[in-house]
């Protein structure tokens, strides 16, 4: 089964709710993979507005 992520700030979720936005609207079409170790750091993490370190999608639709 394919993971799926929030649609508002593209993390990864298991649970029922994303645990950074508190929203409980998820995707399973996503494309790309983005493991974020230092949001400050990762160029490509402030490109899509990523704060808080985790894994994302990098595009959800
Ligand atoms: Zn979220």
């Amino acid at each position: 089964m394919k993971r799926k992520a929030c649609k508002k700030c593209k993390m990864f979720v298991e649970g029922d709710t994303c645990p950074t936005c508190h929203e409980a609207q998820f995707v399973t079409n996503w494309k790309g993979r983005l493991n974020v170790v230092d949001a400050n750091k990762s160029e490509i993490g402030k490109k899509i507005g990523i704060k808080v370190k985790g894994e994302y999608a990098i595009k959800v639709s």
